[in-house]
């Protein structure tokens, strides 16, 4: 079977090699749709040593597919049975996983190989962050789990109520992905970024947009968003999408009094960012940090794509063969899409 080994930064390759054979309480699954996401690109470019800490490795890990075999010990799912897995699992036992935090925990098992014909879903995977999905969900839509289930947990962790203000910084697709399930949640969204395409796609989605193409301090951007809040206040929930300590400043600088922040965007290793300590005093602002997903956030980002809640599609650039990852990527990088989901 074809699959793409990653040999390391801007080396990627589409081999034939042996497909694998589940063991005990594995399954092996042909992958109908895979998706690029935004991870992918960074371990491309710079590598990843946490994903890929030996090389050659397989590579992708947003997948939908059909079960083609079940291990030993298997019964919850069965030959020809269409599935969608998260990319990790918790461990189940270890001091984050026993206080609930199972996005912390110190034994994550990461599964990579979703751009290949055929992957095996191991064990942790297949017990805890799999589920089938209905025939009326197609494997496009699906393949997109993993995000959306990461931003399942920044809505949990958000306080969102009915009627707020929420503003979003960053309109990608982890950016449409919150402003869609902030608007479920019956919040007002305003999205902010500089992209002429990605402030279309918000505005499509219900949001009113902020182009802040020009400015350049966090503040310059943030009067310019909250301009828009009621009372010119500030959002009650200020949601970072980007990834850059500038832009988590911006989104502190969003919050009305007592509002809360939502740090979600990967900044580069040891970069800080500041806060000012009076507004956080005498403000009461609340700053959470959220990484990764945990299996009751997957379990409802499934149910929000297998019920049509969230359309998956809605954050696909292009449907692609398989053969297209590297110039996928390209196209990433050069921001010409978003996302691409390639079929093998
Ligand atoms: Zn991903
Ligand atoms: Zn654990």
């Amino acid at each position: 079977m074809r699959a793409y080994m990653f040999y390391g930064p801007g080396d990627l390759r589409l081999e034939e090699i042996e497909p694998g054979i589940p063991g005990p309480g594995e399954i092996a699954v042909e992958v109908k749709a895979a998706a690029t996401c935004g991870t992918d690109l960074k371990s491309y470019r710079r590598g990843h040593p946490t994903l890929f800490p030996t090389l050659p490795a397989r590579f992708g890990h947003e997948f939908a597919g059909v079960v083609t075999e079940v291990g030993e010990g298997v019964t919850r799912f069965a030959v020809g049975d269409r599935v969608v897995a998260a990319n990790t699992a918790p461990c189940g036992s270890c001091w984050a996983c026993q206080i609930g935090r199972e996005s912390l925990c110190e034994n994550l098992e990461y599964l990579n190989g979703a751009f290949a014909e055929q992957i095996i879903v191991p064990k942790a995977i297949v017990e805890r962050n799999t589920y089938t999905i209905p025939d009326t969900l197609s494997f496009e839509a699906a393949a997109p789990l993993e995000p959306l289930s990461t931003v399942v947990h920044g809505m949990a962790e958000s306080g969102i109520a009915l009627g707020d203000t929420v503003i979003v910084n960053g309109a990608g697709p982890i950016g449409q992905m919150f402003i869609k399930l902030a608007q479920l949640r019956g919040a007002s969204v305003i999205a902010a970024d500089r992209s002429p395409g990605r402030l279309a796609q918000a505005e499509e989605a219900g949001a009113r947009t902020v182009d802040l193409t020009g400015l350049e301090t966090p503040q310059d951007c943030a009067d310019k968003i909250i301009a828009l809040t009621p009372g010119g206040r500030g959002a009650d929930v200020a949601i970072e999408a980007v990834g850059l300590p500038q832009v988590w400043e911006q989104t502190v600088l969003c919050l009305r009094p007592g509002g809360t922040a939502v740090l979600f965007g990967g900044t580069p290793k040891n970069a800080p960012f500041s806060v000012n300590s009076s507004d956080m005093h005498y403000k009461e602002y609340t700053l959470k940090g959220v990484y990764h997903h945990q299996p009751r956030y997957v379990k409802i980002a499934v149910e929000l794509l297998s019920t049509g809640k969230f359309d998956g599609m809605s954050l696909c650039t292009e449907v692609r063969p398989l053969e297209a990852l590297v110039e996928s990527l390209e196209d990433m990088a050069a921001g010409r899409g978003s996302k691409y989901i390639l079929r093998p």
